[in-house]
């Protein structure tokens, strides 16, 4: 997971941080890196956010596709009895003629 607020303080270069499994020294220049721990915890809480916000939107999703499940089995339905209702009235109309 990328992060772009964490920069190599030596070289500038945006730092991909792997929480678990934090790299001591920059990629680009090989400075090494120190952690503060607020900006750890920003990093954390941030990432906490995302998931949470992930999971919420998958559940929104899945909500939505119930609901649109629900509305089209509602408009079978629908067609179904129109249909059976043309049957019902040429069934009676053919039998009233002949
Ligand atoms: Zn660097």
């Amino acid at each position: 997971m990328k992060y772009d607020n964490y920069r190599c303080p030596s070289c500038g270069s945006n730092l991909d941080i792997d929480l678990d499994n934090l790299k001591k020294y920059c990629a680009y220049c090989g400075a090494k890196i120190t952690f503060d721990t607020d900006s750890l915890s920003a990093i954390l809480i941030e990432r906490e956010k995302t998931k949470q916000y992930q999971a919420k939107v998958e559940a929104e999703k899945e909500t939505r596709i119930f609901e649109n499940s629900g509305k089209t089995s509602a408009v079978m339905l629908c067609v179904v009895y129109i249909c059976l209702a043309i049957i019902l009235v040429t069934a009676f109309i053919t039998g009233a003629i002949s």
